[in-house]
C-alpha cells in the first residue's frame, strides 16, 4: 500500500517512523526540510539558542527506515476522488491512504496586514526575524539621540497571553536586564519596557487560575507589564493601539490566534473551529475515504471537549495511526489522548506545571520542565548541546546567538 505523509512535524514524524520497516511504501512530504521543536523556538527568538539546536532534517531522522522515502514539495491541493496530492510545482503524487498533518499558522483576525510589523513565531525564519527586530531595536536606541525614540525602540509588546505569549515575554525581559545589562552606554536596556497584551480576563486561560496567578506575579517580578482584557485594535510599525490608547512599540510580537493550514480547503470540506477538519477515533476524516488528520488540523472531541493543538497530542495521534496502519484497527482500537501535563515557562527558576490533579510551580516546576524538554528533543546530539548549552546560561546569564541576520 502506498501511504502519504504530508507534514513532517511532530504527528507526521511520528506516524512515519511507526511505519517505518513495514511492508507499506510511505512517502514524507514536506515544504521545509527539517522537523523543529517549536517549543524552544522562543529560544531562538531571544538569542538564547540557534536554530540548529531545535530543528533536525527530516531526511536523516528517518534515514534507517528504507521503505520510506523523503520529499521536499509543498502541497497545494489535493483531489480525494483521484487519490491524488498536487504540489506547488504542479507534480502530481498518487496514494492508496493520505495521512494530512501540516500543523497551523498564525492568524491576525482579519487583518493580515499587521503581521508585517507583528510576526508570529512559527518557524525558524519568523524566529529569526523576531531575533533581529529585537537586538537591532537596542542598537537603534543607542545610536539616537531623541528620547521618545529611544524608549518608543526600547518598548517590546506581545500580543497574546498563551504559553508563547508568556514565554516570549520573560524571555525579553530577562534579555534586557539580564544579558544586555552594561553593554550600552546611552540607554539602560535594564529599563526597556516589556508589555504583553491578552483580550481575556486573564492569561493562561488553559491553565488553572492560581498556576496563571503565579506567572503573572513571576512576569510583574521581570518587569513585564501584564494587560488583561485589553484589545488590540491597531499594529503598525510604530507602535501598537491597545483599546483607545497608542503604545509606541521598537518590536511587537504576534502569539494571538492560530488557525489550522487550509486542510478543509483542499478537501472542499466545511472548516471547523479554527478550520480544523472534523476526524474520527480512527482519526480518518469525515466525508471523504481513505484520508486521515493529525495534530493542529484535526478536530477530535474527548470527554466532551476538543483535543488542544499540543505537541503531544500531535505525537500520540501520529504514533497511533502509524501502529494502526502497520497492524491493523483491530489490534488499535480507538484513539485516546493520554495527558502527560501541561507546562509553560516564565524565567529563570519560574515555570508552571499542571498534571491535573498535581500543581507544581517555581524552581520544581523550572527543573521538570527543562528535564522535560531536553528529553523531548529529537536526538541525543541535541539534548546534549541544548543541555551544556543551559548550563552555560544558567552560569553566566549569557545569550550565544545574539546575531542580527
Ligand atoms: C512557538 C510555539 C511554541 C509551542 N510550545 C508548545 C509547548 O510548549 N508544548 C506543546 O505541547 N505544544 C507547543 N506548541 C504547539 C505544538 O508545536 C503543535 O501543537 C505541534 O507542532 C503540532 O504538530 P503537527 O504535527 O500537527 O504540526 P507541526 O509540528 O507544525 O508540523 C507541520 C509540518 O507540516 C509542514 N507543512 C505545512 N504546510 C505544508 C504544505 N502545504 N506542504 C508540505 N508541508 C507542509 C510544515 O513544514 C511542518 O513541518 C507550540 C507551538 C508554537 C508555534
Amino acid at each position: 500500500m502506498k501511504i502519504v505523509v504530508v507534514g513532517g512535524g511532530f504527528a507526521g514524524l511520528a506516524c512515519a517512523k511507526a511505519l517505518g520497516g513495514s511492508e507499506h511504501d510511505v512517502v514524507v512530504i514536506d515544504k521545509s526540510n527539517h522537523n523543529l521543536f517549536q517549543p524552544l523556538l522562543y529560544q531562538v527568538a531571544t538569542g538564547a539558542l540557534s536554530p540548529a539546536d531545535i530543528a533536525e532534517p527530516i531526511r536523516k531522522l528517518l534515514k534507517r527506515y528504507p521503505n520510506v522515502t523523503v520529499l521536499l514539495g509543498e502541497v497545494a491541493g489535493i483531489d480525494p476522488d483521484q487519490h491524488q496530492v498536487r504540489l506547488q510545482d504542479g507534480t502530481t503524487l498518487s496514494y492508496n491512504v493520505l495521512v494530512l498533518a501540516t500543523g497551523a499558522r498564525y492568524q491576525y483576525f482579519g487583518h493580515e496586514e499587521w503581521a508585517q510589523a507583528a510576526p508570529g513565531l512559527k518557524t525558524i525564519a519568523n524566529a529569526r526575524d523576531i531575533r533581529g527586530r529585537l537586538l537591532r531595536a537596542f542598537e537603534l536606541a543607542e545610536l539616537s539621540q531623541d528620547k521618545q525614540e529611544q524608549q518608543r525602540l526600547t518598548t517590546t509588546v506581545v500580543i497574546g497571553g498563551g504559553p508563547t505569549g508568556v514565554e516570549m515575554a520573560g524571555a525579553i525581559a530577562e534579555l534586557g536586564r539580564w544579558t544586555l545589562k552594561d553593554e550600552f552606554r546611552r540607554i539602560d536596556p535594564a529599563c526597556a519596557r516589556v508589555l504583553l497584551v491578552e483580550g481575556g480576563e486573564r492569561i493562561l486561560g488553559q491553565f488553572p487560575a492560581e498556576l496563571a496567578q503565579y506567572a503573572t506575579e513571576q512576569l510583574a517580578r521581570l518587569g513585564v507589564t501584564v494587560l488583561t482584557g485589553r484589545r488590540v485594535r491597531d499594529v503598525t510599525a510604530q507602535g501598537v493601539t491597545i483599546d483607545e490608547e497608542f503604545v509606541p512599540a521598537g518590536t511587537i510580537v504576534w502569539g494571538a490566534g492560530v488557525a489550522a493550514t487550509p486542510v478543509a480547503q483542499w478537501l472542499g470540506l466545511p472548516p471547523g473551529p479554527g478550520g480544523r477538519v472534523a476526524v474520527d477515533r480512527h482519526l480518518a476524516v469525515k466525508g471523504v475515504s481513505d484520508i486521515y488528520a493529525l495534530g493542529d488540523i484535526a478536530l477530535l472531541e474527548q470527554d466532551g471537549q476538543p483535543l488542544p493543538g499540543l505537541a503531544q497530542v500531535a505525537k500520540q495521534q501520529g504514533e497511533y495511526l502509524g501502529r494502526a496502519l502497520r497492524q491493523g484497527w483491530e489490534a488499535a482500537g480507538e484513539f485516546r489522548f493520554h495527558d502527560r501535563g501541561n507546562t509553560a515557562v516564565i524565567g529563570r527558576h519560574a515555570a508552571i506545571f499542571d498534571f491535573g490533579r498535581i500543581k507544581l510551580k517555581g524552581r520544581i516546576a523550572w527543573l521538570l520542565w527543562a528535564i522535560v524538554h531536553v528529553y523531548l528533543l529529537v536526538s541525543f546530539e541535541k539534548r546534549l548541546l541544548v543541555s551544556l548549552q543551559w548550563l552555560w546560561r544558567y552560569v553566566t546569564r549569557a545569550r550565544g546567538v545574539r546575531l542580527i541576520p
